[in-house]
């Protein structure tokens, strides 16, 4: 490849801070406010994008917040927020749900505007429209990120910082060991949501609950969908037949939508593009277009094939396509499908998680989930990358292998691990340690004194 040689130069530092968060996602947001709730620290919080939120912007619903054994396993600063959204009428209650454990539907919107009112209230710098480009090291210290804006190349110095980017932007600038997909090299595709108006809901819940011989769904009896409360149908495998030998070109083997906050609102996650490194912007570009295309035809198969959608339109599109699986780091503690499987206990968990993997494969069009049987644990070794102070890791893009990635990844578990992020950020500038060095105890005195649920 061609190279040339950039001159070294001499960049502003535009802040200094105790505390600096990387991407403003569901595990970003919950890392600035949970450091930013310890006295005496300065949190600033940069994010590339023109609002708060991430993926909790893109018409998903919140997964994780139940356990398999229908309580709550996810509380804290994540249930908080729920329950600000839910007063404003903006987040559903947590609906039990055979396939997917629980469902809780947000407002996007309304998620934005809190977001930002809950930064205010606690003291969170935040900065938009700077991208993390670069890291400062000293050694193997991070000690701030290089940004970049309109305005230039920035230096933000801090004393801690938390890669909330999805991707691992920082902790792979700062040389962590990174992993990244299967064993194949191969990532869970990328999905661009959309969602349709007009639907009519009695009648596609009527038909799904009177017809399952003809509307098939996957694994949940039809008759769960008959009341007007939120859902996700995955199934339809018969319409998705049916329309292919029609001539159809669908991405996926399963139809998949859920309810938006009005009633005949529903949110479509069915374009998926495989093969996509969402760290390239040449192959993210290809995608978007690519699920431009096919959510077109996704529309069309939906209002032909599924009772219900004949007169709906496309009322809304996600802002971006949505990534589910990038980088990782390599940590002090990898997590593993088998510790799901087995609700593995750890001395130093920060949170409990119970979501099942659920794995949109790689290759070909269909998804498989794998239940646990109560819930896990989450070590906060997961959070450290190995060889590297100074940074860690929220979201996303901690340390698991690929298959317990595709459990601990949703929003629920990610928002509690931002949470013991921010607070062990906190506390590491407070006790003048390393981020590795946290005195684990207090950290989980800390947690649960905001409400964190931890099993006895
Ligand atoms: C299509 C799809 C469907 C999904 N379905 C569900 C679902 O139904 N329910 C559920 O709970 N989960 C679902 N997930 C998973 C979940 O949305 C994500 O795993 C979760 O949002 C991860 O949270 P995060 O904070 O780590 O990352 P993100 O939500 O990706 O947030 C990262 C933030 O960092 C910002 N950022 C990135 N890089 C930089 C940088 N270099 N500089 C500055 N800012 C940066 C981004 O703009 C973004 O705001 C789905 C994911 C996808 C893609």
């Amino acid at each position: 490849m061609k190279t040339i040689k950039e001159p070294a130069r001499e960049i502003p530092v535009r802040d200094e801070v105790d505390v600096l968060v990387v991407g403003g996602g569901p595990a970003g947001v919950m890392a600035a406010q949970a450091a930013a709730l310890v006295p005496g620290t300065k949190v600033m919080l940069i994010e590339s994008r023109g609002y708060l939120g991430g993926n909790m912007t893109i018409g998903l619903p919140l997964l994780g917040f139940l356990g398999r054994k229908g309580n709550e396993v996810i509380k804290g600063l994540p249930l908080q927020f729920v329950e600000r959204l839910r007063e404003r009428g903006q987040a559903t209650h947590h609906r039990k749900c055979p396939l997917h454990v629980s469902l809780t539907m947000i407002d996007p919107e309304g998620t934005k505007k809190l977001l930002w009112e809950i930064m205010q209230e606690c003291g969170v710098k935040v900065l938009m429209y700077v991208f993390c480009t670069d890291v400062v090291m000293e050694g193997n210290k991070c000690k701030g990120v290089i940004i970049e804006s309109k305005k230039g190349r920035e230096a933000i110095l801090a004393k801690t910082v938390i890669d909330c980017s999805g991707d691992g932007d920082v902790l792979y600038r700062a040389g962590a060991s990174m992993l990244y997909g299967n064993e194949d090299g191969n990532a869970q595709p990328p999905t661009l949501m959309f969602s349709m108006r007009g639907v009519d809901s009695r009648k596609l819940r009527d038909a799904v609950a009177d017809h399952p011989e003809t509307y098939d769904i996957d694994f949940i009896p039809n008759e769960f969908f008959r009341p007007m409360d939120n859902c996700t149908f995955v199934g339809f495998r018969n319409q998705i037949k049916k329309a292919r030998e029609a001539g159809y070109k669908l991405p996926v083997e399963r139809t998949i939508f859920m309810t938006g906050m009005a009633e005949d609102e529903w949110w479509v996650n069915m374009s998926r593009v495989n093969g996509i490194d969402a760290t390239d912007p040449d192959q993210y570009t290809k995608g978007e277009e690519i699920c431009i295309e096919q959510n077109a035809e996704i529309a069309k198969y939906l209002k032909e094939y599924i009772p219900g959608f004949e007169n709906a339109y496309v009322d809304r599109v996600a802002p971006f396509m949505g990534i589910r699986e990038t980088r990782r780091i390599e940590g002090e503690y990898t997590l593993t499908e088998q510790d799901i499987f087995d609700c593995a206990r750890f001395d130093d968990a920060i949170g409990v998680a119970s979501y099942p993997v659920d794995l949109h494969h790689p290759v070909g069009g269909d998804c498989s989930l794998y239940w646990c049987p109560d819930c896990y644990d989450i070590p906060y070794r997961s959070l450290i990358p190995k060889g590297v102070d100074g940074v860690i890791a929220a979201g996303r893009c901690i340390s698991a292998t690929h298959l317990a990635l595709a459990s601990v990844r949703v929003m629920g578990p990610a928002m509690c691990i931002g949470e013991a992020a921010g607070k062990a950020a906190a506390l590491a500038v407070r006790d003048n340690v390393e981020l590795r060095d946290v005195n684990v105890a207090e950290l989980q005195a800390a947690l649960r004194e905001e409400g964190v649920w931890f099993r006895d």
